[in-house]
C-alpha cells in the first residue's frame, strides 16, 4: 500500500539507527531524506515541511533514553508524527448510524470507485455491525449505473431500492429514506451520481439531495491514487456540499500514498475507510496507528522506545516520590513538574481531565495562568545556576535581579515562583509523611 514511501523511508533510518551517537547533523540529513520521500509520495509541500520541522522539534528537544539508541529514538517520534498527521477525532471507521434510518450519502467523482465502495460498505455494515441496509442509487443519467448496484446487492445479500423510471434523484432519494423507515433499515446507503470533472449541476444536485435527506454521514470516495489531486477534489466538495470523512480507494495498487497523509492535514476531514482491492470485503478501517507502522515499517523499533520510556518514566516518578517523601523538593523538581503540565496541556489541560476541575480551569484561564505563564515560570528557574536551583533560599536581592533579568520578568514574579515552590514543599512533606503521596502519585500516573 505504501511500498515505494516505505522503502525509502526505511532505508534513511536503517542507517540513522545503525549508529550509536547521532550528531545534529545526522539528524537533519536523515530528515532533509523523509522530506524528499514525503513529495515524492506526492504529499504537499506544507504538510511535508511541517512534518519534518515537528520531527526537527521533538528529537532536539528530547532525553535520550536509556537502553535505545538515538537512531530509534528518531524512528519512535516520526512514527508518532506520521500519527499525528493521520489521525481524526473519535474512534477509527466509525459511522453516526444509531437514529435508525440513517441517510449515508456516498459522494465523489465518475469512476473514482463510488458504487464498489457502497456495495463494499453494505457488506461491512450488515456482516460485521448486524445492521439491515437499504441501497439506492441516484444515477438517473446512466441506467447502467442503477443496474450495476442491484447486481451488488444481490452478490452480497443486501436490498436495493426497485428502480422507478423518470424520477429526480431527489425524489429517488426520499423514497429510500421513506422505504427504509417503513422497511426496519438500520442504515441507507445513497449512491449519488458522479461526474468526470466536478461541476456546479452536480453539485448543486447532490446538494439538494443533502438537503431533502439530512444525511447523518457524507463519505467522499476519492481514488487514493491521484495523489494530491484526490486532497484538491475533497477540498472541493467539502467546500461546497461539506463531508464528513473520506475513502480512499485503490490503495491496493502501487500508488504513492500521498493523498493518505495529506488529506487530514489539508482538509481537516478523516479518512475512514481505505479500499484495497475489488472485491467486496477490500474495505480496510483506516487506523492512523497501524498505517503509521506499515508506511513506517519499524514496528519494532517503536514497541522497543516505547516500553523503554515507560520504564524510565516509572523510575524517574519512583525516585521522585522517595526524594519528595524526604521533604526534597527543590527547583529542579518544581522545574520538572512544570514542564509535566505543559506536556498535559498546561494548567487547563490538567483541570480539565480532574473531575470537578472543569469550571476551575475556566478561572485559571481568565486569571492568565496558561501556558505562557508556565513557559516563564521554566525560564525562571533555567535562569537560575545549579546551586540556586538545589538551595532556591540563598536568593537574595542581586540574584533575584539577575535571575528576573535573564528571563524577561520582574522580581516580583520570582517572588511569586518562590512562594509556590515553598507551599508545594511543604505540602510534599506533610503528604510523604501521611502516606498520601503514593496515592496522589498514583493518580497522576
Ligand atoms: P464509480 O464510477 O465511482 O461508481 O466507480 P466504480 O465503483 O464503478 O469503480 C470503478 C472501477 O474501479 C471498478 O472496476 C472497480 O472494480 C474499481 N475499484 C473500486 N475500488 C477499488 C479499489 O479499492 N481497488 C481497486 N484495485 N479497484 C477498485
Amino acid at each position: 500500500m505504501f511500498e515505494n514511501l516505505s522503502d525509502r523511508l526505511s532505508g534513511v533510518f536503517d542507517r540513522l539507527t545503525k549508529q550509536g551517537a547521532l550528531s545534529e547533523d545526522d539528524v537533519k540529513t536523515a530528515l532533509r531524506e523523509v522530506r524528499v520521500a514525503l513529495l515524492e509520495a506526492d504529499v504537499s509541500l506544507p504538510v511535508a515541511r511541517d512534518f519534518v520541522k515537528a520531527v526537527q522539534e521533538k528529537a532536539t528537544g528530547q532525553a535520550v533514553t536509556k537502553s535505545v539508541t538515538p537512531g530509534q529514538q528518531v524512528v519512535k517520534i516520526v512514527h508518532d508524527e506520521l500519527k499525528h498527521v493521520l489521525e481524526g477525532d473519535g474512534e477509527p471507521g466509525a459511522l453516526k448510524i444509531d437514529n435508525p434510518p440513517a441517510p449515508i450519502l456516498m459522494v465523489g467523482l465518475q469512476g473514482s470507485g463510488k458504487t464498489t465502495t457502497t456495495g463494499k460498505l453494505a457488506k461491512r455494515l450488515t456482516e460485521k455491525e448486524g445492521k439491515r441496509v437499504l441501497m439506492a442509487s441516484l444515477d438517473i443519467y446512466r441506467p447502467a449505473a442503477m443496474d450495476q448496484l442491484a447486481v451488488l446487492g444481490m452478490q452480497i445479500g443486501v436490498d436495493t431500492l426497485p428502480i422507478v423510471k423518470g424520477e429526480s434523484a431527489v425524489q429517488i432519494a426520499k423514497r429510500a429514506k421513506t422505504q427504509a423507515s417503513l422497511g426496519g433499515y438500520d442504515v441507507v446507503l445513497l449512491d449519488t451520481a458522479g461526474r468526470l470533472q466536478i461541476d456546479q449541476t452536480l453539485m448543486q444536485e447532490v446538494e439538494d439531495v443533502r438537503d431533502a435527506v439530512q444525511p447523518r454521514e457524507t463519505l467522499l470516495v476519492v481514488d487514493g491514487l491521484t495523489g494530491q489531486v484526490a486532497v484538491e477534489v475533497a477540498e472541493e466538495f467539502d467546500g461546497k456540499i461539506g463531508i464528513s470523512g473520506v475513502v480512499l480507494t485503490r490503495m491496493d495498487g502501487d500508488g504513492r500514498g500521498g493523498a493518505a497523509l495529506s488529506m487530514r492535514a489539508v482538509t481537516g476531514k478523516p479518512i475512514k475507510f481505505v479500499g484495497a482491492g475489488e472485491k467486496m470485503d477490500a474495505l480496510e478501517t483506516f487506523e492512523p496507528d497501524r498505517i503509521a507502522g506499515r508506511i513506517l515499517g519499524m514496528g519494532d523499533i517503536v514497541a522497543l522506545v516505547e516500553k523503554a520510556q515507560d520504564t524510565i518514566e516509572a523510575e524517574q516518578a519512583e525516585k521522585m516520590m522517595r526524594r519528595f517523601q524526604k521533604g526534597q523538593f527543590n527547583m529542579n523538581d518544581l522545574k520538572g513538574q512544570l514542564e509535566q503540565m505543559l506536556k498535559m496541556g498546561g494548567m487547563e489541560g490538567m483541570m480539565s481531565m480532574m473531575p470537578g476541575m472543569g469550571k476551575m480551569a475556566k478561572e485559571v484561564e481568565k486569571a492568565g495562568f496558561d501556558d505562557r505563564v508556565l513557559k516563564q515560570q521554566i525560564a525562571m528557574i533555567q535562569s537560575m545556576t545549579k546551586k540556586e536551583r538545589a538551595a532556591p533560599q540563598i536568593l537574595q536581592a542581586s540574584r533575584k535581579k539577575r535571575i528576573a533579568a535573564g528571563s524577561g520578568m520582574e522580581v516580583s514574579d520570582l517572588n511569586k515562583l518562590l512562594k509556590m515552590h515553598r507551599q508545594m514543599a511543604d505540602m510534599m512533606k506533610k503528604m510523604g509523611k501521611g502516606g498520601m503521596m503514593k496515592k496522589a502519585m498514583a493518580a497522576m500516573m
